[in-house]
């Protein structure tokens, strides 16, 4: 790991029109600090600050604390010097002091990870001179308030003690308005504040034993190690976790003048987006909130109000307000202060055509100055990712390759969910309305509490309002739904950043917790109730309501065409019915790379042939039971040779151990007996005779087709004859016979010779030919490494991953629940390699395995059938060492196609 060299900066600072970083440092500045130094480049007005970089945290981590604040604090101390001269006022002194605000900031966002301290450098001694420089004491007192309040959380520790108990600090709060009779933080009176300062450092003291730090350096350092700490908290972890993110990138810590949006009605502080982040439209928005602080639009709180007037509108529209009351009560910042509404928008716009992509802003306004506090690319749901991505390009800003590489693959996941069925919406009752907050459609049933997401398997998280601590619940439930906050509440944005479906501030529902119940108008629903949520509406509904598949249109649509002009490998899928196939193909899969046979044999009418065929002793025995097999088979392909339209379909023959397929209960033994006309005791003993120490390693594969030659005839035979059929309706179809499990080339050469001798059969009673070919699927390592001599018989390979994988780690995939899990979270492997293909040790033997195989054969096609096939990591492997075709389950195949096209354009 890298350290920090003497010449290596610590510390880089912004402000001023300069900086010492810029946009290309996010891995040295975290996102937060290389966006604030670029945006002060550009000329951007951003408070003065500086960035101590992630290295710093990552040797915190190492050598502690000591070491750290020895080897950064004459930097820290200069670049504070450096803020006091721009801002003209000192830290730390009486009677001009400057505040400060320390926030975390990783090399990517993690929305509300880190808790930001705000107005630090406040004291007994330094609140007076703010008053003196102001004026404002109720202003001064306000901040003294909230800086007390965060600084004992995020660096003291001074939490709510359970989860249904409030914040110390709100529960003080919410004390003194009841006793003062008023409703709103906003009608405190300075003596109110100045008691809610002195209460607050009392319970700290009673809390924590320790007083309140009074001086600002000491307060600075706290903060600043708070960071670096969070880093390695709970909520970090997790969400590393959920998104890949290892542990040893660290954070950065800003250090930054505080600007202030709570000093009266010409102040204010918000969020805005480039574009619409649910939807991706090319629309403005945002929301503020006059005489406010930091996250008080995210905290939902207040109400808060819409930055452009037509968002205004259609909120008020949403929330049931009439125009009137909108002018009067909650009127854009457009209309309010039309002149910061028109420097706000002009930064927008130099933003977004700077960064080239959609903005997520945070700003404040101080008595009629305009601040930029930050801006980030910003996140989306799929459907927003696809269309800001498509609309860029059409508008010129990006071209269609870095198009292409800003589509996230796996977020297509969400467009490819299903969306509520038109006729079932149209007949929903509709419980209640509030803001669209992150599109999409969920059913499930309430629970309250984030870590009881997982009570039900669909389950929608109801709250008031949700906080960090709640990320980890609403990553499990299908839908989240808030009686609080905007379109910018934490729970909107990160829902839109998890790609969930959200229904936010839904102020009719009246939670209470204790009771678990949930109350609109008359109407009590209970934890456990179901109902569903549209999160494109803001709709939420009673009960359950249908579904339907998604369809490929629009954006969608344009992006799947350009991923396809720059894709070299074709995405198949894997289908083992028609309408698996049909589906796939709705979703331009260009064939089936693996159609499993075993499933068809499982349906209740067939598996009663497939057991006696199984049962029997005798090669006619078992010749009769598969002859009852053999057209419910070729019915089978034909269905889905004829959904697949003449596209090219990988069979692979019967592959799965055999006692699969038999009873072992004695209910179900009896009864096979009895419609066998033969003795239990006879069953029991063939069931036993079945039972394999490793059936994994065991009777499986083509040693079915080896040792029962007759099973691979037929099936032979019914894969020739459904196409023989689908010739005659206009449909030409080339199957390709697959051979599972194939060690030796022998194995492969005897079941071949079955497969062309059945089909002169065939060929010959029919008096017609189709063609057809054979090949092998490679996921026994052995047969990686003999390629060339398999090749040489082989028209096609198929790598079979998940096998290939089993075989290769020696991992039993049915039994690696036990260990992979510790495994990972010992960091022992960082991925699970069932998931996400082992390219250095397996990828190893696909390179090899593709290589010999082309060596003898060199127009050998060559494919992925495992679940890999739909992981565009894998994908990206599975390019680089020339595959023809990925194939991989309908769901993923668009996923796929864009993984490919990006596979392309990296390798070149
Ligand atoms: P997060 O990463 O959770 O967004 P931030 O560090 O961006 O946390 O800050 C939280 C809130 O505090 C934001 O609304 C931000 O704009 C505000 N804030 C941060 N620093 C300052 C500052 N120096 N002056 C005024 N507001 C600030
Ligand atoms: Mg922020
Ligand atoms: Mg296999």
């Amino acid at each position: 790991m890298e350290t920090l060299t003497e010449n290596q900066l610590s510390v880089y600072s912004f402000g001023n029109k300069k900086a010492d970083g810029s946009r290309d440092m996010k891995n040295l500045l975290g996102g937060k600090g290389a966006n604030l130094a670029e945006m002060s480049r550009i000329g951007i007005p951003v408070p003065p600050g500086f960035t101590i970089t992630t290295e710093v945290c990552t040797q915190y981590n190492q050598d502690g604390k000591e070491a750290v604040i020895e080897r950064i604090e004459p930097e820290v101390r200069d670049a504070i010097t450096r803020i006091e001269e721009t801002m003209g006022a000192t830290f730390g002194d009486d009677e001009n002091p400057l505040l400060i605000s320390v926030r975390s900031g990783a090399r990517v966002s993690m929305p509300g990870m880190m808790d930001t301290v705000l107005n630090l450098g406040l004291n007994d001694e330094s609140i007076k001179g703010v008053i003196k420089m102001t004026g404002n004491d109720r202003f001064a007192w306000d901040s003294y308030r909230r800086f007390i309040q965060m600084y004992s959380s995020v660096v003291m520790g001074l939490k709510p003690e359970s989860k249904d108990d409030l914040d110390p600090f709100e529960e003080i709060i919410d004390h003194l308005k009841d006793k003062r009779r008023i409703e709103h933080d906003t009608q405190f009176t300075v003596q109110d504040l100045q008691d809610l300062v002195y209460d607050f450092k009392d319970i700290v003291k009673k809390r924590t034993g320790k007083p309140f730090p009074s001086n600002p350096w000491d307060q600075l350092w706290g903060a600043i190690l708070a960071v670096f700490d969070s880093w390695n908290g709970d909520r970090a972890i997790y969400y590393r976790k959920m998104h890949g993110y290892p542990e040893d990138w660290g954070t950065a810590v800003n250090v930054q003048a505080m600007v202030f949006g709570n000093m009266g009605e010409d102040s204010g502080t918000g969020v805005c987006f480039t574009r619409d982040a649910g939807t991706g439209e090319n629309k403005f928005n945002g929301e503020y909130l006059i005489n406010a602080q930091g996250e008080d639009v995210v905290a939902g709180v207040r109400t808060p109000q819409q930055i452009t007037l037509l968002g205004s509108q259609r909120w008020a529209e949403l929330a049931q307000v009439s125009e009137e009351e909108r002018a009067e009560n909650y009127p854009s910042l457009e209309e309010l202060m039309p002149n910061i509404y028109k420097e706000l928008f002009e930064y927008q716009n130099k933003l977004e055509t700077h960064y080239q992509d959609m903005q997520d802003m945070e700003f404040t306004i101080q008595q009629g100055k305009l601040w930029i506090l930050q801006t980030r690319n910003g996140k989306r749901t799929g459907a927003a990712m696809v269309k800001i991505a498509m609309d860029l390009l059409k508008e010129g800003l990006i071209d269609e390759k870095t198009a292409l590489m800003r589509i996230e693959p796996n977020k297509l996941n969400e467009l490819l969910h299903p969306i509520f069925d038109p006729d079932a919406l149209a007949e929903a009752e509709v419980i209640a309305q509030g803001l669209p907050a992150s599109p999409g459609a969920a059913t499930g049933q309430i629970v309250f509490f984030a870590d009881e997401a997982n009570k039900y398997k669909n389950s929608i998280l109801v709250r008031v309002e949700t906080s960090p601590e709640d990320v980890e619940g609403m990553n499990v439930a299908k839908g989240i739904v808030t009686a609080r906050g905007g379109m910018t509440s934490h729970a909107a944005v990160v829902a839109r950043g998890i790609g969930k479906c959200c229904v936010s501030g839904a102020g009719a529902l009246k939670i209470n917790y204790k009771t678990r119940t949930l109350k609109v108008g008359d109407h009590e629903y209970h934890e456990g109730d179901w109902i569903s949520i549209n999160g494109s509406t803001g709709n939420i509904l009673e009960g359950k309501v249908g579904t339907k598949e998604p369809e490929l249109s629009g954006e969608f649509a344009e992006l799947m065409k350009l991923s396809d002009g720059y894709a070299q490998m074709e995405v198949r899928t894997n289908a083992d019915t028609p309408k698996d196939a049909e589906i796939a193909r709705s979703f331009g899969a260009k064939g089936i790379g693996l159609t499993r046979t075993e499933h068809m044999f499982f349906e209740v009418d067939r598996i009663k042939a497939m057991r006696e065929m199984i049962l029997a002793d005798t090669v006619k025995g078992r010749k009769q039971a598969l002859k009852e097999l053999l057209p419910m088979q070729r019915g089978d392909f034909e269905g889905i040779f004829r959904a697949m339209k003449g596209y090219p379909v990988t069979v692979r023959l019967l592959d799965p151990p055999l006692h699969e397929f038999v009873p072992h209960q004695l209910a179900t033994q009896k009864e096979l007996a009895d419609d066998l006309h033969i003795s239990l005791a006879s069953v029991k003993s063939k069931v036993a005779e079945l039972e394999e120490f490793n059936p994994m390693l065991g009777h499986r594969g083509c040693r079915l087709g080896n040792t029962y030659p007759e099973i691979t005839e037929m099936q032979a035979q019914a894969i020739l004859e459904a196409a023989l059929n689908l010739k005659k309706e206009g449909i030409i179809t080339k199957p390709e016979i697959m051979v599972p499990l194939v060690g030796t080339v022998e194995e492969f050469r005897q079941q071949k010779e079955i497969i062309d001798n059945t089909a002169q059969e065939v060929f010959k009673k029919r008096k017609d030919t189709v063609e057809y070919s054979v090949g092998t699927m490679i996921e026994v390592p052995r047969a990686a490494l003999v390629a060339d001599e398999i090749a040489e018989i082989a028209d096609f390979f198929s790598f079979g991953t998940n096998d290939l994988t089993q075989m290769t780690f020696g991992y039993s995939r049915d039994d690696s629940g036990k260990f992979l899990p510790i495994y990972l979270e010992k960091g022992i492997l960082k991925a699970d390699p069932f998931e996400v293909l082992d390219q250095k040790g397996v990828g190893q033997l696909i390179e090899l395995g593709t290589k010999r195989g082309r060596s003898t054969r060199p127009d050998l096609k060559v494919g992925i059938c495992g679940e890999h096939g739909g992981e565009p990591s894998s994908v990206g492997f599975c390019q680089t060492v020339d595959m023809n075709y990925v194939s991989c389950s309908p769901y993923r195949v668009p996923i796929a196609r864009v993984a490919a096209a990006q596979a392309a354009i990296a390798q070149k």
